[in-house]
Parts: C-alpha cells; sequence; structure tokens
C-alpha cells in the first residue's frame, strides 16, 4: 500500500458474540420482521405485533440486542442494518435449514461425448451434470437449496451454470465471491482428494481465500471464459460465450484438452474449437495468457 492510503478505523467484537447475538428465535423473528415491511423498517408497535411474544419486556430485552450491530433505532422506528440484511441473506440462501434433494432428472442438452440427454442431479447441497451413458461427470459444484425453489429443474440447471462461473470469475479475479477477501489463484498438478471435480484434468486452478472457508479447484478452461480473446473466439463465429451453458463446452470441462507442457515454469495449454477453428491458449499462470495460436486441423 501507498503511502497516500487513509488511515482505517477497525472496530470489532469477537465472532463467537456476535452469533451469540443472534442466539433466540425471538431475535431471529425481529429480523425476519423488519426484512419483510416496506422499507425494511417499522414502528415499535408494529415490530411488536409482527413477532410471536407476549411480554414486552422480554421483546424489549430481545430488541436491544439487535440494536446498532443489526438494527438500527432512531426517532421511534428500527430499521434493518446491513449485517442484518447478511444475516437474512443466509437464512434465504437455505443452507443452514433446508434440504432440497432433486432425484436423477434429464436435460434437454445432450452429452458432448456420446450424445446421450445429460442428467442432472442436486444432493446434499451439490448440483451434478453427467452422463448416464459414458459416466462423464461434466460439472460438480455446491449450490444454495434457494436457487432450487420455484424453478424447473432446467431453470435450475441454468442458475447452476451461471452462478458457478460467477463464483469462478469473481475468485479468479482475486475477490472471495463470499467474503469479498483476497483469493489467491494458482495452478495445481494433483487435487488432494480424487472425488473432487476436476481431479480427473490434468492440472487445474486452485483458489483459496485467505479470510474464509472458501476454496475451489476450478478446470483451467474455466479461468479463460472471460479472456477477451476467447470471448471474440466465439463471437466472431456466431456463438455467444455466455449463453452457453459450460457443460456444452469441451474446452472448459473435458480435461482432455488441457496440456501441462512444464511445471517449473507452468506453461498450460488449453485447446478451444470452435466450428471448424481451434486455438490454443499458452498460461503462464491462471490469469495470465502468454500467447494465443491458430491450430491447423
Ligand atoms: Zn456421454
Ligand atoms: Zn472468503
Amino acid at each position: 500500500m501507498g503511502e497516500t492510503e487513509p488511515s482505517r478505523e477497525r472496530t470489532a467484537i469477537g465472532p463467537e458474540e456476535a452469533f451469540q447475538l443472534l442466539g433466540h428465535e425471538i431475535r431471529v423473528q425481529i429480523l425476519l420482521a423488519l426484512w419483510r415491511a416496506s422499507d425494511h423498517t417499522l414502528g415499535f408497535a408494529e415490530l411488536y405485533n409482527a413477532v410471536d411474544v407476549d411480554d414486552s419486556g422480554q421483546f424489549t430485552y430481545h430488541l436491544s440486542k439487535l440494536e446498532g450491530r443489526f438494527v438500527r433505532h432512531a426517532d421511534d422506528t428500527y430499521e434493518l442494518l446491513y449485517a442484518g440484511h447478511r444475516v437474512i441473506d443466509a437464512i434465504q440462501s437455505g443452507v443452514f435449514h433446508e434440504r432440497l434433494d432433486i432425484d436423477p432428472a434429464e436435460l434437454e442438452t445432450d452429452c458432448i461425448e456420446c450424445g446421450t440427454a445429460l442428467t442432472f442431479v442436486y444432493r446434499d447441497h451439490v448440483a451434478r451434470v453427467s452422463c448416464s451413458d459414458c459416466e462423464r461427470v461434466w460439472l460438480e459444484y455446491p449450490f444454495d437449496p434457494g436457487g432450487v425453489v420455484e424453478r424447473s429443474v432446467e431453470e435450475v440447471a441454468t442458475a447452476f451454470d451461471r452462478r458457478t462461473r460467477f463464483v469462478w470469475r469473481l475468485a479468479g479475479a482475486g475477490v472471495c465471491p463470499v467474503c469479498a477477501g483476497d483469493v489467491r489463484s494458482r495452478f495445481l498438478a494433483d487435487v488432494p482428494r480424487e472425488d473432487h471435480y476436476a481431479a480427473d484434468h490434468p492440472v487445474t486452478v486452485h483458489l483459496d481465500c485467505r479470510r474464509c472457508s472458501f476454496f475451489s479447484y476450478v478446470p483451467v478452461g474455466g479461468a479463460v471464459l472471460d479472456q477477451p480473446a476467447v470471448v471474440s473466439f466465439f463471437f466472431e463465429r456466431g456463438r455467444s460465450l455466455r449463453d452457453a451453458p459450460v457443460w456444452t463446452l469441451p474446452f472448459v470441462v473435458d480435461g482432455g484438452r488441457v496440456e501441462r507442457r512444464s511445471i517449473d515454469p507452468w506453461r498450460i495449454q488449453v485447446t478451444i474449437t470452435a466450428d471448424d477453428s481451434t486455438i490454443r491458449l499458452t498460461l503462464a499462470d491462471p490469469g495470465t495468457v502468454e500467447s494465443i495460436d491458430a491450430v491447423e486441423t
């Protein structure tokens, strides 16, 4: 950081203390009532009536515990603060209290390897797109239950594709999609567990947040999805990379399109095909394209 960095003020309570502040059902009910209110604001009487509690003394006690950190109290009204919104977000993601499994269902899209209709399944907070015939797993990644409710299976699959790409893109750019902290990305020759998605690729991109528990093993092709050269390669051929689910893009999901030329220093090649044209990207690290070559076919 340069000399012109402004000074910062940091005040924090312990994380145990912060979570303890939420540790009563009346407090969670108060946050939910404020979230459902217009402008996320209610007067004392309205808020009291919205919460299932008989004793106003008990209600006032719990409300006071939320004030300042999760709820703002001013001019006799109560308003949800940013931290309160984030508690609601965590609840609505469904991760902590919902299990919404989806049995294997056929998608409208065919397997890039064998042409069989792909299968979508969602279990234990993990979504998977695979082929029942050639048994390839094309994408497997965590997904929140909030993305499953009120959507058809095709819609869930589309949301799953878009969210996964967003997570890869943001984390690959160094910003944690969960906590906004610093994410390091590096090539990794061996994923530590065989059952991790893309463990069968010759190299993956290891994303690791230095602040929270977020980590990921991403296919190399997933790290170049928004490289301008790749986007325009498809665009010039009348294809929209953005609208194609990753399981229809062999350079992303098929480890056979990735080659490990050298480890020290890293030189990784990704072969990308659209229509009858093929290019080869050489990467020195997950974010740095060293060269792009047209491949004669
Ligand atoms: Zn197949
Ligand atoms: Zn993080």
